[in-house]
């Protein structure tokens, strides 16, 4: 028998035979370190994604330095010397491939190609972040196991005297010899191979099927096509309603159970609370005739109108020195084709009380867009010590206020949020009491009130 390590055969002469136990340890410890390192940068990559900072350049300093760390620690620390030693002696250099037996042959491209994945996990979460990355991250793995098995199912492994073309062995290894399978020449035992690629069908087979699992659910995820969204489990499809208008529609609403309703309910609105997704119209058009039909109870009904509502403020610097503010609610999105929601203003309070401050007019929004009304109001030095602005008569207006803003200013509000059948005409208007109560006419589906509150900044 010629020693191992020898290219016999000239077509194969990138391949080289690894048989010492020694050398096979050291490859045997290698690759197990690089697969638990690629599954823990894995791990970390996904734990990164609930620390990503929401500003773009942020994201790639930390995206960056992320990388810098987990290379130079595969560097240092997963490449340890005595296998860089092994392949300077065995001059594995471009191109030259060790053949290594079998179970360890199969470890090495699995530990290869989980090294290579798992950086992709963290340039997801930072650079496309939501649902797109998160499938992409899913699907990868299974993927890339997939295509490894594919490639595992031909590899050369050290083996007997055996035809170079079909890897049948040569027995007895006699030359000048015929392949008995392929009928191949062997003039002499250095035709032969000692690296038959060793065909294990099972591989290829379970390849593939992992491949097409992972294309399916890519797929399933970013297309969610019906024929596949119906084979899912019933609670499954149900939580996929919640965010997926398409599967929503497919399903037939009148046969819920009242528990599955509310579930469905409380999935919906977390999904527009946490601003993810950007059409839920046909979930919420069904929140709100729920709403109509009196089905919700009074905390559901709440986070329907009020949910994730603050106070949003516009600031814009005059050439004056004073700063022009606009104060509007920020709603979360609701349905108008079957409720109507609004706001009233029911005054403001700035803390410190700022410098020569007037209301200019309002904006108040209707169905034709933004319209430009003068409240007609101006401040004197009296209102100034008074502190407080008026409540607004009209639904949704933004009051715009011009003050001098010198120091970091908290401005309150008091809101009341209305909630009216759609189409309500007239529109809901309120009336404000001296003892600080409110009457909203027409008697509205619901009405919550609250204080809401928001820094503003001087301009540099
Ligand atoms: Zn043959």
């Amino acid at each position: 028998m010629p020693d191992a390590g020898i290219a016999l055969d000239s077509g194969v002469a990138t391949y080289q035979n690894i048989t010492d136990p020694e050398q096979l340890a050291v490859i045997d410890q290698w690759s197990r370190r690089m697969i638990w390192f690629g599954i823990a940068a894995y791990l970390v990559g996904f734990g990164l994604w609930f620390f990503a900072p929401s500003g773009l350049i942020a994201r790639i300093v930390m995206l960056v330095t992320a990388l810098c760390v987990y290379f130079i620690l595969l560097l240092l620390v997963m490449t340890p010397r005595k296998l860089r030693r092994l392949a300077k002696e065995m001059g594995w250099r471009r191109g030259v491939r060790p053949v290594l037996p079998y179970p360890l042959s199969v470890r090495v491209q699995v530990a290869t190609s989980v090294i290579g994945f798992a950086p992709m996990v963290v340039v997801m979460g930072l650079q496309l972040p939501g649902m797109f990355g998160f499938t992409i991250v899913l699907a990868m793995p299974v993927f890339l196991i997939g295509v490894t098995l594919v490639k595992s199912s031909r590899l050369r492994e050290p083996g007997p005297p055996s035809c170079p073309k079909c890897a049948y062995p040569v027995d007895p290894p006699e030359f000048p010899a015929m392949c008995s399978e392929c009928a191949a020449p062997m003039p002499t035992l250095d035709a032969a191979t000692l690296m038959p690629r060793v065909y294990r069908p099972w591989f290829l087979w379970s390849g593939v099927g992992l491949i097409v699992a992972s294309v399916a659910l890519f797929y399933g995820v970013m297309f969610k096509p019906p024929a596949l969204v119906g084979v899912l489990p019933r609670p499954a499809r149900l939580a996929l309603a919640a965010r997926d208008h398409k599967t929503f529609e497919t399903f037939d609403l009148t046969k819920l159970s009242p528990a599955e309703r509310d579930r469905l309910t409380g999935r919906i609105l977390s999904v527009r609370d946490s601003d993810e997704i950007a059409y839920l119209h046909p979930q919420l058009t069904w929140i709100g005739g729920r709403l109509l039909a009196d089905e919700l109870d009074a905390d559901q009904v709440e986070r329907f109108i009020v949910g994730t509502a603050e106070l949003g403020v516009l600031t814009r610097s005059r050439d004056d020195g004073r700063t022009e503010i606009l104060i509007h609610a920020e709603t979360p999105e609701q349905s108008w084709r079957t409720v109507q929601t609004t706001y009233f203003f029911g005054g403001f309070e700035f803390d410190p009380v700022p410098e020569g401050y007037s209301i200019l007019g309002a904006i108040a929004r209707s169905e034709s867009g933004l319209d430009w009304r003068s409240l007609g109001y101006t401040f004197d030095e009296r209102d100034r010590h008074e502190v407080k602005y008026p409540a607004l008569a009209t639904a949704n207006d933004a009051p715009i206020l011009t003050p001098i803003i010198r120091e970091p200013t908290r401005v309150r509000a008091r809101v009341v949020f209305v909630a009216v059948p759609a189409k309500t005409s007239p529109a809901p208007t309120i009336a404000w009491h001296d003892d600080g109560t409110w009457t909203v006419t027409p008697q509205p589906l619901a009405a919550f009130e609250l204080t809401a509150e928001r820094m503003i900044e001087p301009e540099p």
